[in-house]
């Protein structure tokens, strides 16, 4: 787990899964992919093989480890519900976020059908919980909207939106049984604009239809120059939270061997698809 993300709506990030593959034009400028391409070929680097998708078992219990009660973007570095990712290990990465109840989950996907899939079968133990937020991504109309009705038919305690980066108007989004709107322009080389108008008519949207909307940032290729002020203001809002108790020592350290028991069995019957697992 990274601690303190300098992303604008979490604390933290978990990355039981590394790596993934371009699926929409939202991923042309994939800054996970910049960060793990980097490193390809440095010996012993966590992002060694690049951006080739690979599980990380040894990352599975890290929420289980981890005292302070965190918002946790699940898999910054990936997607969770990515084609070469068994429903095996991803219902072992549902199970840590099940136990170690103490944080909230930020799980975010472009991947909507697949998600909606296993919420609907293999993740129903998980589906209602409250603290755990099932997101998609939209940047556009074409590929973003369907993913907002497959979040939508999906049951979940908790959906949301990432509208990052906007690549356009999106026009009128059915925020019917959505909970959480974030908004943001593309950041970094060659980012693609973001207008002022497009931002405020998903703000005006979420404040008629009363759910909190958070503006991340402006973005363009220096970031910084832009900030994250609309209309004069931060809009910073998030859903209402309510925080569990965080486990007894004795009770985690249980919670931990039950978990690495639980992957050791389930990767030993795991398909081989070629994936490379690091143990
Ligand atoms: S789905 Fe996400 S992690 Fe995967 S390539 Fe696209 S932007 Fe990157």
């Amino acid at each position: 787990m990274s601690q303190g993300s300098t992303i604008e709506w979490t604390d933290a990030t978990w990355n039981p899964v590394r790596g993934c593959t371009k699926i929409s034009p939202g991923c042309a400028h994939c800054y996970a992919e910049t960060f793990s391409e980097r490193f390809r070929g440095v010996p012993g680097h966590p992002y060694e093989q690049g951006f080739d998708l690979r599980l990380v078992p040894e990352k599975l219990a890290e929420p289980l480890r981890w005292t302070k009660p965190s918002m946790i973007f699940v898999n910054s570095m990936s997607d969770l519900f990515h084609e070469e990712v068994p429903d095996e290990y991803i219902v072992q990465v549902a199970r840590v976020m099940q136990q170690a109840n103490w944080h909230h989950y930020q799980v975010l996907t472009k991947r909507s059908q697949r998600m909606g899939s296993l919420l609907h079968a293999k993740l129903r133990f998980v589906e209602r919980l409250g603290h755990i937020w099932w997101g998609v991504s939209v940047e556009n109309r074409k590929h973003g909207l369907p993913r907002v009705e497959h979040l939508r038919n999906s049951p979940a305690g908790l959906r949301f939106l990432s509208i990052e980066p906007l690549l356009e108007d999106v026009g009128r989004i059915d925020l019917e049984g959505i909970h959480w709107v974030i908004v943001g322009g593309e950041s970094g080389a060659g980012a693609r604009p973001m207008r002022k108008e497009w931002v405020r008519a998903i703000r005006d949207q979420c404040a008629d239809a009363r759910v909190p909307f958070f503006f991340k940032q402006w973005g363009g290729v220096r970031k910084s120059d832009h900030g994250r002020m609309l209309n004069g203001r931060i809009c910073a809002q998030f859903p209402c939270v309510t925080t569990q108790p965080v486990l007894a020592k004795e009770q985690r350290l249980i919670a931990i061997s039950d978990v690495e028991a639980q992957w050791c069995h389930s990767l030993g019957q795991l398909p081989d698809r070629s994936l490379q697992v690091i143990a």
